[in-house]
């Protein structure tokens, strides 16, 4: 058995607090820099290491380490590989498939030194991505100094004393990497324990608003649809917190929810892009740009030819290289997210290139109870409850109208088992939210990429004029 200790490694930490911070005294050149020495060094290490790699770049020369002369990985290629990609050789996924099985080792380290983190992705299939000592110490510097502004883990130490108490709001119940994460630091930093609290994303309005009034947050971490949720209720005087921040992340956070949110709370409204390919790919330098921690993690906007995208122009994917771990190496990884370079530097002078996320986006449901009362439906949520409780993964939830939603399933993915499961999932979260008499028809059919980014939206309310075409071929259930 593995031991249930943290990862708490302080030389690593304090070496990657110094690397994080040293890196910010330095000139874009400097940045590059560093991140060319570590690319060179991460592909020489999977040539080494990785037999999947090996194998992958078997026909290129040896000294090859030029991005764009790479070829591409998707999350298919890694999944079906799994074990030949991983450079630690007692790792495999029967040991990791175990470990996540086990709800109650979230947060925990698998073999004392690696945290694992599942994800189903918006392009719709599952993933499961490990973690080493080095790479957590890099995310949490990378948190910590350069979008917390904290000097050393003692700043943060300092912080808790004088009262600050941290909610994350969140999918809980399985290695989802911002619960991992939370838990993680609960482990690492006993003192964190009472001022560290994550709250499920999955339970009605009313219980997580009486649940953060009870524990009143000074910082709360969120995705942006369930921030504005929670500013509707403080708004309408359901719930009363006064939070010093607000951190989004998960999803894209409009210009007008960031005002909403921060108009209602009357605090700071953050946006992070983060993933569980790497925890922390860029920060909001509060003047209206993300900047990406390119010291240790590259990006590369494409096409949807894979050719690179230049600045200005919304990329149709992203392909991603993570510098800082070597256990399950991520190089020209395509994560599947919409995203855009800026053209101009950002105000706040910053050396790291900003950019703005365009992917990530789905509706909020509003609808109907038998009284009347609206009652709101986050994506998040809905995605939870198939993935989790039915175990589908491509599908679209469709709102029809104020009492009717449509779920389209891949015909070609999909067998009449899960159909089943669908139904019962989704029938008893809408009876849990109050909406027994919402209908729900589920309808077999192929469904339909974004146009832009080339993303699935998953969550989609519907226009007026594409009402018509959907539900025809349906069957109805509720
Ligand atoms: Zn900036």
């Amino acid at each position: 058995m593995t031991n249930p200790a943290p990862i708490l490694h302080t030389m690593q930490s304090l070496e990657a607090a110094w690397d994080v911070s040293s890196a910010m005294l330095g000139g874009a050149g400097h940045i590059e820099r560093l991140a060319q020495r570590r690319l060179r060094e991460l592909i020489a290490f999977a040539r080494a290491s990785s037999p999947f790699y090996r194998q992958l770049y078997r026909r290129l020369p040896e000294d090859e380490a030029t991005l764009a002369h790479l070829p591409v990985v998707t999350k298919h290629d890694l999944m079906a590989h799994f074990d030949a990609v991983l450079t630690d050789r007692d790792l495999t996924r029967k040991s990791i498939g175990q470990f996540i099985a086990d709800p109650q080792r979230v947060g925990q380290a698998l073999h004392d030194r690696y945290a694992v983190w599942t994800s189903s992705g918006s392009t719709g299939e599952p993933g499961i991505f490990v973690h080493d000592e080095h790479a957590l110490a890099v995310y949490e510097a990378l948190e910590l100094i350069r979008f917390r502004g904290l000097t050393s883990p003692a700043t943060l130490a300092a912080a808790c004393l004088t009262g600050d108490r941290f909610a994350l709001v969140a999918a809980t119940g399985g290695h989802f990497a911002g619960h991992a994460t939370a838990e993680r630091l609960r482990w690492a930093y006993p003192w964190l324990t009472e001022n560290v609290r994550v709250f499920s994303i999955l339970q009605s309005t009313a219980e997580l608003a009486s649940q953060l009034d009870d524990y009143q947050p000074t910082l709360l971490a969120t995705y942006p649809t369930a921030a504005s949720l929670l500013a509707e209720e403080q708004n309408a005087g359901r719930l009363a917190i006064g939070p010093r921040e607000i951190w989004s992340g998960g999803e894209r956070l409009s210009d007008a929810q960031r005002a909403q949110i921060g108009r209602a709370f009357g605090c700071t409204v953050r946006d992070g892009y983060g993933a569980s390919e790497f925890l922390s790919i860029a920060w909001d330098c509060g003047h209206g740009s993300l900047h990406i921690n390119a010291d240790w993690v590259v990006l590369e906007p494409i096409d949807a030819a894979g050719r690179a995208v230049p600045p200005g122009v919304p990329s149709h994917s992203v392909l991603l290289t993570n510098l800082a771990n070597r256990v399950q190496p991520l190089i020209r990884y395509d994560l599947g997210d919409s995203v855009t370079l800026l053209e101009e530097p950002c105000e706040c002078g910053s050396a790291f290139p900003a950019m703005r996320v365009e992917g990530r986006c789905d509706d909020v449901l509003v609808l109907r109870d038998v009284s009347g009362r609206a009652v709101k439906l986050l994506p998040l949520a809905l995605m939870t409850v198939l993935e989790d409780e039915a175990d589908v993964y491509r599908f679209q939830v469709l709102q029809a109208s104020d009492t009717s939603l449509v779920l389209r399933l891949d015909p070609q993915r999909v067998e009449t088992a899960a159909v089943q499961r669908c139904q019962h999932a989704l029938g008893r979260y809408l009876r849990a939210q109050g909406v027994p008499n919402v209908s729900l028809a589920i309808e077999q059919r192929g469904l339909e990429a974004h146009p832009v980014s080339g993303k699935l939206r998953r969550v989609v309310v519907l226009s007026a004029n594409s009402r018509a075409t959907v539900g025809a071929n349906a069957a109805g259930t509720g």
